[in-house]
C-alpha cells in the first residue's frame, strides 16, 4: 500500500468477524490449523524472544500481558482471569491481541482473542496430547465444563481421535450446557455424577476448572498408571488443580519453565522438580511418552508463542476476505514530523 492514509489503517477482527471466520473455515479445520501453526513455531523455539507473562494480581483475579517476537513480527495478548466473574454474568477469561511489524513497529493486526484463546488453548492441549497420550486413546474425562470445555473436547476429537467425552462439573448447569453444545459434534457425550465417575475408563484426563485457590480436582488415588493428564485450569500463583503426589509420579511437560514454575501445577513442587519442555519433544530432542504405564502430564499455563501463532493464523485467514474492519488507530501524518500540524489542520 503506497497511500499514507491507507498505510496507517490497521485490520481489526471483531468477535462477530472471528465467529464468521471460524464458521467459514470449519471448527475442526481451524483447530488443526492452529495446532499446526503452534507446532511450526515451537520447532523454531530458539528464534523467539521469551519472557514470563507480566501479571498484575488482585484478590479477585489477574490481568496479564503476554509478549513475544521472532525478529520479523512482534505480538502480545492482553488477557484476564477472574474466576468469580461468572457469578455476575461476566466471563472468567477475556482477551484481545496485536501483531506488529518489527521493521516499522506499526501494528498489522488487532483482534479479539477471547474466542481465539479458547481455540488456541484447545489446539495446544491436543497438540501435546498427540505426542504424550497413550496410543489408541478414545475417551477423555472433561472436568470443569465452563467456557473452554467444548473447545477442548472438539480439539481432542479433531486432532487426537477421541470419540467419547465424560463430563463433570460441580455446577450441573455447566455440564448440561456442555453436553447440549456437543450434541451433533460426532462425540459420544456422557455427563457424570462425580469426578471419580468421569475418569472411569478415560485415558486422557482434562482438568479445566476455575478457582483462585489451591484446589484438588484430582487426588493422588484417582490417577492410575498409563493416563495422560491435560491440566489447564492451574495457571496462576496459588491456583492449582492436582494433588502434589500426582506430580511426583508423573512425567511433567511444560511450555516455558520460568513461567510454569510460578504459575503451573509445579509451583507446588521444589524449584528443581524435573520437567521437560514440550518444544523439545516436538523437535525430537527429548522423549515424550516412553512406556504404556507412564503418567504424562501437560502442565499447561498458556504461553505467548501460542498466541503469536494464533495471531498469524488469523492474519493469513482474513487476507482477501471481508472478515475485518480497518481501524484508524495510528496518527501517521503525511509529514511524519508534523504531528502538531495534522492536529491543527483538523479544526
Ligand atoms: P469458566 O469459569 O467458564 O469455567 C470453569 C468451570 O469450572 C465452571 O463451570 C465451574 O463450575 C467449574 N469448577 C470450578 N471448581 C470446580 C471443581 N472443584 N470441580 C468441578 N468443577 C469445578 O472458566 P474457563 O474460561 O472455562 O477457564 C477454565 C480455567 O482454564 C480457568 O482457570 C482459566 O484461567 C484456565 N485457562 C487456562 C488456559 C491455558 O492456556 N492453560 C487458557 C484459558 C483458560
Amino acid at each position: 500500500m503506497t497511500d499514507p492514509s491507507e498505510r496507517a489503517l490497521v485490520p481489526f477482527v471483531s468477535v462477530e468477524n472471528m465467529m464468521r471466520l471460524v464458521h467459514e473455515t470449519g471448527l475442526d479445520e481451524m483447530l488443526r490449523r492452529l495446532a499446526g501453526a503452534i507446532e511450526a513455531d515451537f520447532l523454531r523455539w530458539e528464534s523467539f524472544d521469551k519472557t514470563p507473562r507480566v501479571a498484575s494480581h488482585s484478590p479477585l483475579g489477574v490481568i496479564e500481558l503476554m509478549p513475544t517476537a521472532d525478529g520479523t513480527l512482534y505480538g502480545f495478548k492482553y488477557v484476564n482471569g477472574h474466576p468469580k466473574n461468572t457469578h455476575t454474568g461476566l466471563q472468567t477469561v477475556t482477551a484481545f491481541g496485536l501483531l506488529a511489524s518489527v521493521e516499522t513497529g506499526y501494528p498489522v493486526l488487532l483482534t479479539e482473542m477471547t474466542l481465539l484463546t479458547a481455540l488456541r488453548t484447545a489446539a495446544m492441549s491436543a497438540l501435546a496430547g498427540k505426542h504424550l497420550a497413550p496410543r489408541g486413546a478414545t475417551t477423555m474425562a472433561m472436568i470443569g465444563n465452563g467456557a473452554q470445555s467444548e473447545f477442548q473436547c472438539r480439539a481432542f476429537g479433531a486432532i487426537c481421535g477421541i470419540d467419547t467425552v465424560r463430563l463433570w462439573d460441580k455446577d450441573r448447569a455447566a455440564t448440561e450446557k456442555c453436553a447440549r453444545n456437543l450434541a451433533g459434534s460426532g462425540l459420544t457425550v456422557l455427563p457424570c455424577a462425580s469426578a471419580e465417575e468421569a475418569i472411569e475408563g478415560a485415558q486422557i484426563l482434562t482438568t479445566c476448572t476455575a478457582d483462585k485457590q489451591y484446589a484438588t480436582i484430582l487426588s493422588d488415588n484417582m490417577v492410575g498408571p498409563g493416563v495422560h493428564i491435560n491440566a489447564i485450569g492451574g495457571d496462576c500463583p496459588g491456583k492449582t488443580e492436582l494433588a502434589p503426589g500426582i506430580l511426583d509420579r508423573a512425567s511433567v511437560f511444560v511450555e516455558y519453565p520460568p513461567q510454569t514454575r510460578v504459575e503451573g501445577e509445579i509451583q507446588q513442587m521444589a524449584e528443581d522438580h524435573p520437567v521437560t519442555e514440550l518444544w523439545q519433544v516436538l523437535a525430537g530432542k527429548a522423549a515424550g511418552r516412553k512406556e504404556a504405564a507412564q503418567i504424562t502430564l501437560f502442565d499447561s499455563v498458556g504461553f505467548a508463542i501460542e498466541d503469536f501463532s494464533a495471531l498469524k493464523v488469523v492474519r493469513d485467514a482474513i487476507a482477501g476476505s471481508d472478515h475485518y474492519q480497518l481501524l484508524d488507530l495510528l496518527a501517521d501524518p503525511d509529514d511524519p514530523r508534523d504531528l502538531y500540524g495534522m492536529l491543527a489542520r483538523a479544526v
